[in-house]
């Protein structure tokens, strides 16, 4: 079973909105797919871009600081050097000391101590500066945090940023070089400033574009900003470790010499720029293809869907029987013009056929009604030279006969009285389905009734091993009917129980039901009983019930057609319950007074018996 949220149960108006949204909803799956897909891949080549850029000014980092250091430890590595820092150390200070022109040498040829050169003892006290008489010259720089290290770690280092310090009212960082005798022991150290601000240094970042917000800088081991092509960027902390990292495409490179890093990048606004532009471009894109397929959808799902109604609207009118409106969907050429030409077409047949039914039926009762004069007429006609026959036949009997001349007669008599009954059955019939009886309704005594089927049974028992039974009580009502049709009823059923008795017992019952007020007669048989399967035809006119045992009896099928029809003129019912080889119980119920409706009864007339 499918729900009654299944598409089977939707309108095609719900299907085709259906439709629709599944199409914008795969539009916006496009196109959000695709766009993430331009904004991933402008930000990859971005970063590519911007990785190549840090890689650049890392490797012209790296070579500024190699060429500084490598002039470092040639001067540190100088045999000299110890020698002529012992003998500084030993003399106080005085006279020309031939090494320190390597320091002046060093200072001069080098553009990266822009800062100035120095060197210490082994205790960090500072002997010499380049140029010449810096103000730190004869002080201890043992606590000074790069200098503290150098002694520490016994190799060469380079310190982090630092704003203004003892050593330099700019922002600098500290190069570091050892200066160790043949024992292995540091006998004082060779240091070098940059000068943050200097040109020598700062021009390293400006051979990049700065255009379209890009930038690039220099960070240090702490985080900080060293270089920057924003100047006021300096000591303020690396935008890749920052909150606002999100906002930026970037690409960092390490290097080599240092352990700092370099960043470039760009603000992603501007970075995805053209993307964003293409983006907006694609979704006004689709949103007019949307329009569009709206516009022209709207129009042309209606144009599909407003026929489909009106065909199922006359489809409807048809079913209800009205076939009298054209089936007309207005100027088309499709499947649908030919749908509704096929019910135009079908509904003309159907006019057609149902005009032709209806003559038939016109004509097959007129047939009837002639058939029914016919026999009544037929009927009418036979029955009374039938009556004659009895006449003479019961007169001659009253003479004196032989006995062969007797019972010839008293066959002839028999016979044309079956006859007789048969006619009356038939006109009764007729006069029912023609609807010309009319009930003459007057009081009857329902024990006078009984009394008068006597005969009728005495001489249907003549010459049979059948025991009849009377059950009735004592006390019966009198009932407003129609006396000779409940007299006909009960002789029916009476003679139909006698007729296939072959011997046994018959009972005629009679009750009053007065929580009803109604009356039940009852005939029951000890017979050969009726088949199941027959049972619900045995009322049906000219019907005989197919089997062996009931072929042998002769009649036309009318007597019970006849019974159903007078009990139900009597607003009674009948009912039948039987078993073959047990026998049958007919049970007739009526009325205690019959209610008159229109012309199809008489009101209370005397009784005609
Ligand atoms: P018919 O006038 O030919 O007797 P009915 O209309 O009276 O026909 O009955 C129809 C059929 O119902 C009969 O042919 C008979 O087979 C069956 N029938 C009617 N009454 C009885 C009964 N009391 N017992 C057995 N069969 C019966």
């Amino acid at each position: 079973m499918t729900s009654r949220f299944s598409p089977h149960h939707w309108s095609i108006k719900a299907k085709s909105v259906a439709l629709v949204v599944v199409y914008v909803l795969a539009l916006c799956g496009v196109y959000s797919a695709f766009t993430v897909y331009l904004v991933r891949r402008e930000a990859i080549q971005a970063h590519d871009r911007f990785q190549q850029t840090a890689r650049m000014v890392a490797a012209e980092l790296d070579a500024y600081i190699e060429s500084g250091q490598q002039r470092l430890a040639a001067v540190a590595r100088l045999p000299g050097m110890v020698y002529g820092l012992r003998t500084i150390q030993e003399t106080t200070g005085e006279g020309y000391i031939p090494p320190w022109t390597t320091l002046h040498y060093l200072f001069f040829k080098s553009p990266v101590f822009t800062g100035g050169v120095f060197l210490l003892d082994r205790a960090g006290k500072v002997l010499w500066t380049e140029p010449p008489g810096l103000p730190w010259l004869g002080r201890t720089l043992a606590d000074y945090p790069p200098i503290a290290e150098l002694y520490q770690k016994r190799r060469s280092l380079i310190s982090a940023g630092f704003s203004a310090e003892h050593l330099l009212s700019t922002p600098h960082v500290v190069v570091g070089m050892p200066i160790q005798n043949p024992d292995g022991e540091i006998d004082g150290i060779l240091g070098g400033m940059i000068d943050l601000t200097a040109a020598e240094f700062t021009n390293i970042l400006k051979a990049v574009s700065t255009t379209q917000g890009r930038f690039i800088e220099a960070v240090d081991q702490n985080g900080l900003v060293l270089a920057s092509t924003t100047p006021a960027r300096l000591f303020q902390p690396a935008l890749s470790l920052s909150q606002e990292a999100e906002a930026f495409l970037l690409a960092s490179a390490s290097l080599a010499q240092a352990p700092w890093h370099v960043v470039a990048g760009q603000p992603r606004v501007v970075a995805l720029a053209e993307v964003s532009q293409l983006q907006r471009l694609l979704l006004w894109l689709g949103a007019g293809v949307l329009l569009i397929a709206i516009a022209s959808g709207v129009p042309f799902i209606n144009g599909f869907v407003r026929p489909i109604k009106k065909l199922t609207a006359y489809a409807e009118v048809m079913a209800r029987g009205d076939l009298s409106q054209p089936v007309v969907v207005g100027e088309r050429h499709d499947e649908i013009a030919i749908l509704a030409q096929a019910f135009e077409h079908m509904r003309i047949e159907l006019k057609r056929s149902h005009l032709a039914l209806k003559q038939r039926l016109e004509e097959r009762e007129e047939l009837i009604r002639l058939k029914e004069e016919f026999l009544d007429n037929m009927s009418h006609e036979l029955r009374t030279p039938l009556h004659v026959i009895i006449g003479y036949t019961d007169m001659l009997l009253d003479e004196e006969l032989s006995a062969d001349g007797r019972n010839t007669l008293t066959r002839i008599r028999a016979q044309s009285e079956h006859l007789f009954h048969l006619l009356s059955d038939l006109m009764t019939l007729s006069g029912v389905n023609t609807g010309k009886v009319a009930l003459q309704i007057s009081p009857v005594t329902l024990s006078d009734l009984l009394a008068r089927l006597s005969p009728l049974v005495d001489q249907l028992q003549q010459g049979k091993d059948i025991e009849t039974v009377w059950d009735r009580p004592a006390l019966l009502p009198t009932v407003e009917t129609d006396a000779l049709r409940l007299e006909q009823v009960l002789t029916n059923l009476i003679t139909n129980a006698f007729k296939f008795t072959p011997q046994g017992k018959i009972t005629i019952r009679a009750r009053h039901d007065m929580t009803q007020e109604r009356v039940v007669f009852q005939v029951a048989d000890t017979g050969i009983g009726i088949p199941e399967h027959e049972l619900p035809h045995i009322f049906d006119e000219f019907r005989q019930v197919d089997g062996s045992m009931s072929r042998s009896y002769d009649g036309m099928g009318l007597g019970l057609a006849l019974v159903r029809k007078l009990t139900s003129l009597l607003q009674g019912e009948i009912a039948v319950a039987s078993q073959v080889g047990q026998g049958s119980v007919f049970t007739v119920t009526i009325p205690l007074r019959l209610t008159c409706r229109g012309d199809a009864c008489v009101a209370l007339a005397p009784a005609t018996f």
